[in-house]
């Protein structure tokens, strides 16, 4: 059950990079990575975060990890900005954020004992003396569903779905509160992908985390998350619970995005929709909507002006002129 609280809050966050201009030149375009970018993330909730390669979210899970700074806009964790803290509470607070990534062969350090990888964050935050925090390695592998002889080898000993239970195992030692899985399963196969997908399930469950999940295919978040948000060329384009986003889409892109998801149900086969051409350079998106030129409702008012992302009923947020949020109706209270 999600409590209302929020943990995390987004505010009209931009991160820009600078492209060209060699080592102390200046630089010759920038980057719109993330551009303008606000949303609240509830304590004890999965937020699934969706889009294309490029799209700008496993830079917008760094911005709010604050492994990167933000160009503009702020990120607060628990009621304060994380831009205002000092360099001391920043690291206290690190212990409360973890990141699990996307590959679990390169995220792993090779030469390291299982047991030294887990317990890394236990010994930098010094917590607990050296027993302790080799008998919390033994809990957390036990967690995770690794065997205990695990602790005593070496990373390439293991699968690729093991190395990823790994990596959840280093992220939960600190006791963090929010986890931000960046494409978590996506060098997985698929029947490994749903091991690690009920694994995490479970455990934000059973340990009452918040997740930042970020994938992108909308199938892999469907099952995890109760919120959902769409990101297209840096911008949210869509979010809302859950149910609403993949009973009743309104943006196009999340429209087509959903027809490549298979169904099982033979009576709610769908009409395939393809994306024509590739996501727009982030160096120069295109004016107004930046979908228009791959959208086959555009009208003139897209190429002209960027829609505004508006939530209408049940929480359900849209950014486009054409398929707006549903309004709220007296009726709705
Ligand atoms: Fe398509 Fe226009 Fe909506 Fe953008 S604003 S998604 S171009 S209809």
């Amino acid at each position: 059950m999600t409590s209302l609280a929020p943990l995390v809050e987004v505010r009209d966050v931009h991160k820009r990079f600078p492209v060209g201009g060699g080592l102390f030149g200046r630089a010759r375009a920038w980057v719109h990575a993330v551009d303008g970018v606000s949303l609240t993330i509830h304590q004890g909730e999965t937020l699934g975060l969706v889009g294309e390669s490029g799209c700008g979210k496993s830079t917008l899970g760094r911005l709010i990890l604050r492994l990167l700074e933000p160009t503009a806009g702020e990120v607060l964790f628990d009621g304060r900005s994380l831009l205002a803290l000092s360099a001391r509470e920043l690291r206290a607070m690190r212990r409360e954020m973890q990141i699990v990534f996307q590959d679990p062969y390169g995220s792993l350090n090779p030469r390291m004992r299982v047991a030294s990888i887990v317990g890394e964050g236990l010994a930098i935050h010094r917590l607990g003396t050296r027993r302790e925090r080799r008998a919390r390695v033994d809990e957390l592998l036990a967690l995770v569903g690794l065997p205990p002889d695990a602790a005593d080898r070496y990373p390439h000993e293991f699968s690729g779905g093991q190395r990823q239970r790994i990596g959840i195992a280093r992220a939960l030692a600190v006791r963090p509160r929010f986890i931000v899985a960046d494409e978590a399963v996506s060098a997985l196969d698929v029947s490994i992908q749903a091991q690690i997908l009920n694994l995490l399930h479970d455990l934000q469950r059973q340990l009452g985390l918040t997740l930042l999940f970020i994938a992108h295919d909308l199938r892999v978040v469907e099952h995890m998350s109760d919120r959902v948000a769409i990101m297209y060329l840096g911008r949210i384009v869509e979010c809302g619970p859950r149910e609403e986003i993949y009973r009743n889409p309104r943006h196009p892109y999340t429209r087509t995005l959903l027809s490549a998801v298979p169904v099982p149900d033979p009576r709610r086969r769908k009409q395939r929709m393809v994306l024509g051409g590739d996501l727009p350079s982030p160096v120069r998106p295109p004016p107004g909507c930046a979908f228009h030129p791959r959208c086959g409702h555009a009208l003139d008012v897209c190429r002209r002006d960027i829609p505004p992302l508006e939530t209408g009923r049940g929480g359900h947020a849209v950014a486009c002129h054409v398929f707006p949020a549903e309004r709220v109706s007296a009726a709705d209270g």
